[in-house]
């Protein structure tokens, strides 16, 4: 199977004709007169290496409400995205290595994207008994993470960092101290007393770095910080990475660069979600991270619900927004567009840098290297509907809103895996 796409601006700088065979790019010239048994023409629209989302939850193994395997990866190429690592905080928890194998197998099986399954710390996320990490890793754990909350005892936690480290698996933090966030729905501040709602204080966020920042450097062992929601939290891993900058990474979400506590106004649950959204200062701060480098890179922490979940009122619905299908649309309308980051940020931010985290290289877009690729028309508008989301989750904030950069292709190893011209 031979694909040609015809006037692709690669990394949105020199336009050329790129041909695709066996699951590589073959030729970049100028102008290929080739026959091909697929031919696009994409007038300028921009090749980019696939996305790679190292933070997602599939909601599986568990019931098909939230979302199936199915709807997760039709959604995942919907958003340019062929590389998925999901949170085991499902029903069971991913913590043995049957359910692990069971995530790749079927992922193979649907053959749109390649999932990298990140198994529990601790049996049943219970926080009592440390999983089996060496048998995890052995079928195909890419990491292990207690994702939705915290590990509560600091000595297991110490335990986990030094068995991860043994067998050589990245932890992924979620930092929250329960003691100071517990029954907060949003940012604690102004807007939550005004709407009369329970904070959640940033000491919450930034106590849970420190203590595991501490854990992780003095045991020596790597730590991802996931889905940082605030300028203290930069500052801080900032100050560590400083010292130790072969161990600590960290990310943050889309919502977190876009949003802010001000949109939690009317009580929309669909903005509510765990670190909640911060102030305008902590959104520009962010921004500017992800720019320099002192976030390394942007995952979704895409979190689908059934409807009826996020219909409750504010106080009851869930913590949790979907992210995949509106990722790149969303980097490329808010922040490409209005030339605040480059597409070069964006491979950095949502390709390379997440791969390098997992211990896989970037795709770099020349001949010879595989053709895991995305092919994004920075002009092309669309509304963000219901309808349109494959997601069985419709929990998104940007519902209703029109984006600025639609994928057109998505493309793994050659085939192309979805498609909207
Ligand atoms: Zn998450």
């Amino acid at each position: 199977m031979r694909v040609l796409l015809r006037g692709v601006d690669i990394l949105g700088e020199n336009r050329a004709d790129v041909l695709l065979e066996k699951g590589c790019i073959v030729r970049i010239a100028p102008s290929l007169s080739i026959s091909a048994d697929k031919v696009y023409d994409l007038d300028g629209a921009v090749l980019l290496p696939s996305l790679c989302d190292i933070h997602t939850h599939s909601r599986q193994p568990g019931s098909d409400e939230s979302e199936t395997l199915e709807s997760f990866s039709k959604a995942a190429v919907h958003g340019g995205v062929t590389m998925a690592c999901t949170m085991p905080n499902t029903n069971p928890v991913v913590d043995n290595p049957a359910i692990v194998s069971y995530l790749i197998r079927e992922a193979k099986r649907i053959g749109l994207i390649d999932i990298y399954p990140v198994a529990s710390i601790t049996m049943g996320q219970e926080g009592k008994i440390l999983t089996e990490m060496a048998q995890l890793k052995q079928s195909g754990a890419v990491a292990v993470s207690e994702d939705g909350k915290s590990v509560e005892s600091a000595r297991l936690m110490r335990y986990a960092f030094e068995y991860a480290k043994t067998v050589g698996l990245l932890v992924m933090v979620h930092c929250e101290d329960p003691s100071l966030s517990e029954g907060g729905v949003m940012n604690e501040g102004d807007v939550s007393l005004r709407l009369g709602l329970r904070g959640i204080p940033e000491i919450s966020e930034t106590i849970g770095i420190l203590r595991d920042l501490e854990i992780a450097t003095y045991v020596g062992a790597r730590v991802h910080i996931c889905h940082i929601s605030l300028g203290r939290s930069v500052k801080i891993i900032s100050r560590y990475k400083r010292f130790y900058p072969h161990l600590i990474t960290c990310e943050t979400a889309p919502h977190y660069l876009i949003f802010t506590e001000e949109d939690v106004e009317g009580y929309p649950t669909n903005f509510k979600m765990n670190p909640p959204l911060r102030r305008e200062q902590d959104r520009k701060t962010l921004l500017r991270a992800i720019k320099s480098g002192k976030i390394d890179c942007i995952a979704t922490d895409h979190a689908p619900h059934p409807d009826w979940e996020k219909e409750l009122e504010f106080e009851l619905s869930p913590f949790g927004v979907v992210g995949l299908e509106t990722w790149l649309s969303a980097v490329v309308h808010y922040f490409v567009n209005s030339g605040q980051l480059t597409w070069r940020d964006v491979k950095r931010l949502c390709c390379d840098r997440p791969r390098e985290i997992l211990g896989l290289s970037p795709i770099d877009l020349t001949e010879g290297n595989i053709a895991d690729l995305v092919v994004i028309d920075p002009k092309r508008e669309w509304r963000v509907e219901a309808k349109s989301l494959f997601s069985r989750g419709k929990n998104s904030p940007f519902l209703g809103k029109v984006l600025k950069g639609k994928v057109l292709l998505t493309i793994k190893s050659g085939k192309v895996v979805f498609e909207d011209v």
